[in-house]
């Protein structure tokens, strides 16, 4: 057989930190063959990011990962900004969660995190090959596939693997971005910062608070890490180098500062970095996918670097799965730029303001706005929005008075047989079209109804928990979240994708999208906005 045909794998991995992995792992879940290549050996030591909030335990909930994850978590109560001086900025309670079982937010360490996902994976070692301590050295692609050539580390030896697909998860130095002649555009701000990992050695007043010590000069981040770390992130001064700051001795002058002392914590690792706000030019080169820092690098203030990463991953691999089934057209893959580079780039620009925040650079007024206005509520902060894409794979208008675009919430439902459980639980990992208080099919033309039906979606009637039901297709919204939520958007029935989006409604149409669009050009560095 012609070898432009011949397939070791649907898809290649290249990079199997958080973006690789998470993808690894869906595309596991959907049992399409995969193998990926890490060039590391073991885990990256380091923790990096340090929280992950409900839209991302939602993603791992799909997989049935959450629970086990969450074993290794802290949820996270609070952040505040305070002045050294004592005054209180702002503070922000989390609160629960619309999108399901889990707390808003959590602390996480990302070692012990990644742990428990790669021991997952490898349930799916029948579909996903993991090839550790072996470097991609060269990429190529023409109309069929891919080519990956991978070097291992050990032997010297050179494979080369054929693929359908690529994810480029190779991380923010990627060479194979470079390799695929993409330009990481933006800019890498000038001050370092030294990140200090320390084990703690006993409590201190409000140490589980998220803090932001806000100064022009020296702006802390003072973080609570699960399973007994704790981390603090210093500015170094322009005066100042790695040299000043090489041994504890030295570190412990930055903590002492703070009132930590060796009877507290015992510093563990420290690491100097500089923040990013890069993207990439464009995040698909013919049958290859920027995902994760390969494909956007944002300062770490909204905690949402690692995140934006598995979410890329939670969003390419579904649409890879459809159109490998031959379900939907290879233009899908469109979609995928479209959707995560706005996101993306709206909690970049969240992360640049809160960045400012904690250095004081904020104006009088855009402190005001910030504020609650005099007998009304506090406005909800842009980091808990609910999560919502402004183009790509949906029917009907993407606007902020439309159900269309956004992520349905998840209350506890009861089903026909008398469990009760969470929304998603219901779902599983297709397409599912809801009504309320009706059989979506009612509404359907009978065009429309082929063409869910083809993608093999469900039917679900969703009663309020005072109704009788009526078929093996009820599902009763036993927190009422699910009912008025549709309700304010004044839709019957919603069409949910994979990923939890609501892709049309009857308002704006129930026909399976079309998947057309070019990739759009959004500009990393837009200001955060002020409505969803
Ligand atoms: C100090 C700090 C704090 C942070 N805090 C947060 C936070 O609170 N929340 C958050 O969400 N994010 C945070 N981040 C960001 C987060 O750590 C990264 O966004 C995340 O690790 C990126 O994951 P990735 O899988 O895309 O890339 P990486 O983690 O960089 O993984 C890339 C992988 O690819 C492998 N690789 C590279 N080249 C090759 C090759 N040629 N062949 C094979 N393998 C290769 C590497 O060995 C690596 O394992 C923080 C980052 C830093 C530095």
């Amino acid at each position: 057989m012609n070898q432009a045909h011949t397939f070791d794998a649907d898809v290649a991995i290249i990079g199997y930190g958080p973006s690789g992995l998470a993808a690894a792992l869906c595309l596991g879940h959907y049992g399409i063959k995969t193998v990926a290549f890490e060039r590391d050996k073991d885990i990256y030591p380091r923790a990096r990011a340090v929280t992950v909030n409900d839209w991302t335990m939602r993603c791992f909930q799909s997989l049935g990962l959450d629970e086990e994850l969450a074993e290794t978590m802290d949820p996270t109560v609070a952040l505040r900004w305070v002045t050294y001086s004592g005054q209180q900025i702002m503070r922000m309670d989390f609160p629960p969660s619309r999108l399901g079982r889990h707390p808003t937010s959590y602390a996480i360490y990302q070692p012990s995190m990644e742990k428990v996902l790669r021991a997952a994976n490898e349930r799916h070692s029948d579909c996903v090959d993991v090839r550790f301590g072996v470097e991609v050295i060269d990429l190529q692609q023409d109309e069929n596939g891919v080519t990956v050539s991978a070097k291992n580390l050990a032997t010297g030896d050179i494979k080369t693997t054929r693929a359908r697909y690529v994810l480029v998860c190779d991380g923010g130095a990627s060479a194979t971005r470079e390799r695929l002649g993409i330009k990481l555009i933006g800019e890498t701000r000038e001050v370092k910062w030294v990140v200090i990992d320390a084990r703690v050695k006993r409590w201190w007043p409000e140490r589980h608070i998220l803090t932001f010590w806000s100064d022009s000069k020296r702006p802390v981040v003072d973080i609570a890490l699960a399973q007994g770390n704790h981390r603090w992130e210093f500015p170094l001064e322009p005066h100042e180098s790695e040299a000043d700051f090489s041994t504890h001795e030295q570190l412990w002058t930055l903590l002492n500062s703070l009132g930590v002392t060796s009877d507290d914590v015992e510093i563990h690792q420290h690491a100097f970095y500089r923040h990013h706000v890069r993207h990439a030019e464009r995040w698909r080169e013919g049958r290859a996918f920027l995902l994760g820092d390969s494909g956007h690098l944002m300062p770490p203030w909204a905690g949402a670097g690692m995140q934006s990463g598995i979410r890329d991953a939670f969003n390419i691999t579904w649409k890879l799965r459809e159109v490998l089934k031959g379900r939907l057209p290879a233009s899908l893959l469109n979609t995928y730029e479209a959707e995560r580079a706005p996101n993306v780039a709206f909690y970049t620009g969240v992360a640049l303001q809160l960045g400012r925040l904690i250095q004081q650079q904020l104006s009088d007024e855009e402190l005001a706005a910030m504020a609650p206005k005099p007998g009304e509520p506090p406005p909800e902060p842009p980091l808990l929005w609910n999560p919502w894409y402004e183009a790509g794979w949906f029917t009907g208008s993407v606007a902020p008075d439309s159900a269309v675009g956004k992520m349905v919430p998840q209350p506890r439902v009861g089903d026909a047989h008398g469990r009760l459980c969470w929304l998603d639980d219901q779902l599983g990992s297709g397409f599912t079209l809801l009504g309320d208080g009706v059989d979506p099919r009612s509404l359907l033309s009978v065009e429309d109804a082929d063409a869910w039906s083809g993608l093999g979606a469900r039917y679900l009637c969703v009663l309020s928990p005072d109704q009788r039901g009526k078929g093996v297709d009820d599902i009763v919204d036993l927190d009422g979240a699910l009912l008025i939520w549709m309700r304010r958007f004044g839709v019957k029935v919603i069409a949910l994708r994979p990923d939890r989006f609501v892709a049309a409604t009857d308002v704006g149409g129930l026909s399976v999208p079309d998947a057309v669009g070019e990739s759009p050009n959004v500009h990393i560095t837009q200001s955060v906005k002020t409505t969803v």
